[in-house]
């Protein structure tokens, strides 16, 4: 029988930890690759510049 016991409040420790790990992730993720020209954005740029979607010369261009 306490085994019973002790897999529910397994379970229980399961569905608890899923539900504190909704943070949400979407908050400064930079793109890959410049969302005008498809040129790859420098991995310091995008570290540098959380949220970044262009590379140097285009956000240039917009400024
Ligand atoms: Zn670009």
């Amino acid at each position: 029988m306490s085994d019973v016991a002790d897999r529910a409040n397994d379970l229980a420790d399961l569905q608890r930890d899923q539900a504190l790990e909704k943070v949400p992730r979407y908050a400064g993720v930079s793109a890959a690759y410049c969302e005008d020209c498809d040129e790859q954005i420098p991995d310091a740029r995008r570290t540098a510049i959380p949220g970044v979607t262009r590379c140097v010369v285009c956000q240039q261009v917009i400024e």
